[in-house]
């Protein structure tokens, strides 16, 4: 009798944990196949820190081939799902097109930047969901510091050093607490003339880290407010110009840097599926089956899980929730083939949040303890090493490398604007420019002429 076979579309926390957990349970009975865009699970949680100089890029990936034994990674991205004859069709990261047909289904494609409809946020922003993104921020801040150190005017200099993050989230926290502290080191070890450079968090939200305790918001308020950012709350962005950015309470702010933090929206390839949706998420039981679809499972950001834990709600989009729902969903897969144990519900208890702030400090609530200064940032680092699948050696070495040594201040210049456009349902990849015989638009975003 031929074996099942598994095809799980997406290797972020879900479908990593998945594959691994579905590789240990059917031991070769099933053939497991994850189809990802790159060969790579990557870390997003420790993505504010490869901006930021602190750890090389490579430190936050792990090899697809390298840790997952027993499961055939296919590269390519799905672009559509056909339920009714159990097909998955891709495209490869050169073009090529293929078919996978499954026995089960895991659709774990996560999510992507939110876009609002905001005049010139689409063109001026950039987001920061993925590798590319990070690596064009790094090289893009220096350049801005590097530019305004030789330009003659005064308008020209203060613009290029002055950098706005829109949400106040966990996400643009740490990327406005990690660059700001990246730019003063910039400034006082290779440009001592240059004036302080100005960071500015926004949200249209009362306080930072909306949604999390007040005790890790008033932290990460202090520590920011006291390294000089300017935190804005009850404020947002009206338009985005080449020039800088209108802000909701009226003032132009003059910059050449928009990070865009406001949040994420799921993949739309869920969409495309077909099925109901809650906000854009696949609608799955606590199984983490899709309903009348009893090959289907989805997980992680792209799913909407009923939260056991507060009937009527669904779990937020954690890497926490990703992770262990990941598990959850390799194991019922393989009790739906009669080789694993029963079938269980998801259920899982916040283990609290970790926010790193850069240097020594952090604001964290580990089991509802509320920890702040350098305590929260040995519990936080030490939770990431803990929560890495792997490479925990290199980035320990890179965390330590960072307290005896100062920061590379150097830009490479190999991502680009046009390559990491706000807009794609492919964070992950940068966009490549227009060649020849390649479709005009792919999954990326339309094609724009590339310019510096
Ligand atoms: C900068 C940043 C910091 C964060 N920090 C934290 C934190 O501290 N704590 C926390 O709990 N959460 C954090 N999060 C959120 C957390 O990373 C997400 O909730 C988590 O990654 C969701 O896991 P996932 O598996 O659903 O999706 P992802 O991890 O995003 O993985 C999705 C995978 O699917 C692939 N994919 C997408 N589309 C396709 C397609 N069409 N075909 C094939 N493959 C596809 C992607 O390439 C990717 O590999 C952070 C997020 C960001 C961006």
């Amino acid at each position: 009798m031929s074996r099942p076979h598994v095809v799980i579309v997406g290797a972020g926390f879900a479908g990593y944990r998945a594959a691994r957990t579905l590789a240990r349970l059917t031991r070769s009975r099933a053939r497991v196949t994850l189809l990802n865009p790159t060969d790579y699970f990557l870390y997003l949680p420790l993505l504010p820190q490869v901006a930021a100089g602190i750890l090389e890029a490579r430190r936050v990936t792990v090899s697809l081939p390298g840790t997952l034994r027993g499961v055939r990674l296919v590269l390519g991205e799905a672009d559509r799902v056909d339920l009714d004859r159990r097909a998955v069709s891709y495209t490869d990261p050169e073009g090529g097109t293929g078919t996978l047909g499954y026995d089960r289904l895991v659709l774990a494609v996560g999510s992507v930047n939110k876009l609002l409809p905001i005049p010139g946020v689409a063109e001026h922003a950039h987001g920061f969901r993925g590798l590319p993104e990070a690596l064009y921020l790094r090289d893009h801040v220096t350049r801005q510091v590097e530019l305004a150190a030789t330009a003659d005017d005064p308008d020209n200099r203060a613009a290029r050093c002055t950098f706005v993050v829109a949400g106040a989230g966990y996400t643009g926290t740490e990327v406005a607490a990690h660059m700001q502290l990246l730019t003063d080191s910039l400034v006082r070890r290779q440009l001592p003339g240059l004036r302080r450079p100005r960071w500015i968090l926004l949200d249209v939200a009362p306080r930072v880290l909306p949604g999390m305790d007040e005790r890790l918001s008033r932290t990460a308020d202090q520590v920011l407010r006291a390294r000089g950012v300017d935190v804005r709350m009850g404020t947002s962005v009206k338009e985005a110009t080449p020039q800088g950015v209108l802000l909701t309470d009226g003032e132009f702010v003059a910059t050449r840097t928009l990070v865009w933090c406001v949040g994420v929206r799921p993949d739309p390839l869920v969409e495309a599926v077909g099925q109901p949706l809650e906000r854009g998420r696949l609608i799955v039981d606590p199984y983490l089956q899709v309903p009348g679809r009893d090959q289907v499972f989805a997980c992680g950001d792209a799913a909407a899980v009923p939260d056991l834990e507060q009937p009527g709600t669904f779990t937020p989009m954690t890497a926490q929730h990703a992770w262990r729902q990941g598990k959850v969903a390799g194991e019922n897969v393989a009790a739906s083939l009669g080789l694993g144990r029963r079938r269980r519900a998801y259920r899982h208890h916040d283990l609290g949040f970790a926010v790193d702030l850069g240097g020594v400090q952090a604001a964290a609530d580990p089991l509802g303890i509320p920890l702040s200064g350098p305590p929260a940032g040995l519990i936080t680092r030490a939770y990431h090493l803990a929560a890495l699948p792997g490479n925990r050696v290199r980035v320990a070495a890179d965390w330590l490398l960072d307290t005896v040594l100062p920061r590379q201040g150097v830009q490479l210049g190999l991502v680009r604007s046009w390559a990491v456009p706000l807009d794609t349902a492919s964070p992950e990849l940068p966009r490549g420019p227009h060649r020849a015989g390649e479709p005009a638009a792919n999954r990326s975003g339309a094609e724009r002429p590339p310019h510096p």
